[in-house]
Order: structure tokens, then C-alpha cells, then sequence
């Protein structure tokens, strides 16, 4: 247990807060025992992954609770698939790496996408038409205020799109995660980026897939380690028909793709469209190659970020009366 607890480098966009207390387990049943035990049983707590879609705004006043059990186990296989069960710490792309390297298929397509498998099911994490509830089967959890175990299925979680009941309700640390992987590889190629990536490939492999994905996200995306960043920033949009015609007549090129009777829009492409991209102001900016993801350039501060923000969303409704939310969660 540590107390009093620097938390800039524990999240990826790297602001400056601190927890009064930070405790890190491998074992779940030091968890249990914790979680029942005086003083920590009453106070606020907040489970942490790879802190790649969380900032700290604020101080944290409680615990902070880190899993740190990893390690993948096959628990079930047939001639069509194989069932992994995956600690919840274990870093997600070594995980896809993994399922690649035994010939594994379905969860190529998200590569390279930051944190840990335990916080994958949090925003049912997407990238290039997959997402984790494509190949989820259930999750393993611990109440964090009577300790018990409890297993979740795919319904109970409540998916939707970059959403998840774990969104909402911090009861729940999520211990493991079972995963349905395919014995044969399927290619989802219809992704206009990885279209053109793959044009001229002929016999496409999963590795083949894998590489392709992240040579893509590495040529758009800004590693954290280098400029301190959580990943894509505001959920991409969606608007109904009416709306969407009407902002076909002012704006002709405006892409959108269609969800049963609404439609979907990059929320890049309307931060651009506003001119944003590249925008800097005390510390915090606009990615210069990809308008979706917000960058710490200099160690700037909660009020600078939500200032940002602010100007954001109102620079992009005064536009296209488009609400912006965060993806990301702000502590
Ligand atoms: P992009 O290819 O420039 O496309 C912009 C947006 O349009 C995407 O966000 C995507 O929505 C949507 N889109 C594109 N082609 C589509 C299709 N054929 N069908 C349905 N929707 C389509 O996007 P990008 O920013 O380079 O990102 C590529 C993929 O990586 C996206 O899936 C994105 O979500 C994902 N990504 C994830 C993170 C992360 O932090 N987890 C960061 C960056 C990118 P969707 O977002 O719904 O796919």
C-alpha cells in the first residue's frame, strides 16, 4: 500500500494528481482481504489499468486499486475455436500478439491499441470494425465492497458501441477475461485505410493482417511514451437522418457512415473542419496528424485540458450542431 501517491505516471496523458492511497495485487485474494478490512472498506475507491483512457483532473481522495495478475490460459478448444482465459493485467496487444502468433482470429484487427485486457471490456475497445464483444464470452469480477466473485456474460455486460455497464458502475474490479478465438482466420479488411494498405497483398496472413494494422496506427497515432496522449479523445458522433441530410447540403464531403436509421461522423473530421488540428494553448494541443487525440506537449495543467475541451466541443456545435463527448474518462 502506498500512500500519498504520485499518479502522472500512472496515466498516459501523464497530469499531475495524487491518490492517498495506491495498492497494487497479483493475488485477488489479497484483494478480498483488503477490500473487507478497516479502514479501506469505507473508503471511495477506483480500479486503474494501463491509464490509457483515464486522466486525473483532481486529487484522488482514496485508494486507488491496480491489478497486476497477467497471463493467458487456454480453458476449452474445439475443432473451431479455442476459449483463453486472460488476467486482467496482462497488456492487451501482447495478448493480440499471442492469438496471432498461435493462429488465433479475431481480435487482429486491434492491434497495437494501448492498456490492459482488463480494460477492454470497460469501452468494448474497437478498431477497424472489431470490437472486443465480437469475440467476448464473459469476465470475472470482484465486488469491491463485500468482495464477492462474480461472472458477467456478454449480456450482462451491456455493450454498445466504445460502452459498457463497467462505464457507469464502479462497483466491480474485473479480474479475467475469457476471449473466443478462431481457429481460422477470417480477414476484416473493410476499412478504407487498411484497403489501400492491403491492395496489392496477395495471400493475407494474420501476421500479414496484425503488421498491417499497427504500421497504420503508428503512421497516424503519437506514441505515449514519446508525447504523452490517451489515444482518440471524443466519441465519434452519430445523428439522426434528418440531421445528417441537412449537413450533407453545407457540407457536400462530410463522411458518415450508417448505424441502422442514424449515421455515424468522424469527429476528426469535424475538429479539422474547425481548423483545430495542430491548435496548442498553455501546454495542451491538437495533434498536428490526427485531430482526434489531445497532446500534454508541456507538462500543462486539469484547468488548461478542460479549456481545450471546452473550446473544442463549442468551436465544433457552433459548426454543425454536434455535441462532442469525451471518450475518454475524466476523473
Ligand atoms: P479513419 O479510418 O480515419 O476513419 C474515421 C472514423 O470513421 C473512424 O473513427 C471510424 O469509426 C469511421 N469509419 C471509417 N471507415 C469506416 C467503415 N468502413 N465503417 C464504419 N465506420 C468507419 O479512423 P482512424 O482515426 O484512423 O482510426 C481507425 C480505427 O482505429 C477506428 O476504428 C478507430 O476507432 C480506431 N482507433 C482507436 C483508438 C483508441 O484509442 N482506441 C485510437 C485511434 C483509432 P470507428 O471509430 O467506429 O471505427
Amino acid at each position: 500500500m502506498k500512500k500519498n501517491c504520485s499518479l502522472q505516471s500512472k496515466h498516459t496523458f501523464q497530469l499531475a494528481a495524487k491518490a492517498d492511497y495506491f495498492f497494487e495485487y497479483i493475488n485477488t485474494n489479497a484483494l478480498q482481504v483488503l477490500i473487507n478490512q478497516h479502514p479501506w472498506n469505507k473508503l471511495p475507491k477506483r480500479v486503474l489499468g494501463g491509464g490509457s483512457n483515464t486522466i486525473f483532473i483532481n486529487n484522488f481522495h482514496g485508494l486507488i486499486i491496480q491489478p497486476n495478475n497477467q497471463g493467458i490460459q487456454c480453458i476449452r478448444q474445439t475443432p473451431e475455436y479455442v476459449d483463453l482465459l486472460v488476467q486482467a493485467a496482462t497488456n492487451w496487444d501482447d495478448c493480440v500478439a499471442y492469438c496471432v502468433s498461435k493462429g488465433y482470429s479475431g481480435i487482429e484487427n486491434l492491434s497495437a491499441i494501448p492498456g490492459t485486457v482488463g480494460a477492454a471490456p470497460v469501452q468494448n475497445i474497437g478498431a477497424y470494425g472489431a470490437q472486443l464483444s465480437d469475440v467476448f464470452v464473459y469476465l470475472d469480477t470482484i465486488n469491491l465492497k463485500t468482495g464477492e466473485i462474480k461472472r458477467f456474460n456478454s449480456k450482462q455486460c451491456h455493450f454498445n458501441y466504445r460502452d459498457s455497464l463497467f462505464k457507469y458502475n464502479q462497483e466491480y474490479v474485473i479480474t479475467a477475461v475469457c476471449l473466443r478465438l478462431k481457429r481460422q482466420f477470417q480477414p476484416n479488411c473493410n476499412y478504407q485505410d487498411l484497403s489501400n494498405y492491403l491492395v496489392d497483398t496477395k495471400q493475407l496472413t494474420l501476421t500479414m493482417m496484425r503488421q498491417a494494422i499497427i504500421d497504420i496506427r503508428q503512421s497516424k497515432l503519437p506514441d505515449p511514451s514519446q508525447l504523452p496522449n490517451s489515444g482518440s479523445f471524443f466519441k465519434n458522433p452519430v445523428v439522426n437522418a434528418a440531421h445528417h441530410k441537412q449537413l450533407l447540403i453545407q457540407f457536400p464531403l462530410l463522411p458518415a457512415y450508417p448505424i441502422k436509421k442514424e449515421f455515424k461522423v468522424p469527429a476528426a473530421w469535424l475538429i479539422e473542419q474547425c481548423g483545430l488540428k495542430g491548435y496548442q494553448d498553455s501546454g495542451i494541443g491538437i495533434d498536428k496528424t490526427h485531430a482526434l487525440v489531445l497532446i500534454n506537449y508541456d507538462n500543462g495543467s486539469a484547468e488548461a485540458l478542460l479549456k481545450t475541451i471546452r473550446h473544442i466541443q463549442q468551436k465544433v456545435y457552433n459548426q454543425f450542431s454536434i455535441q462532442l463527448e469525451t471518450e475518454i474518462e475524466l476523473v
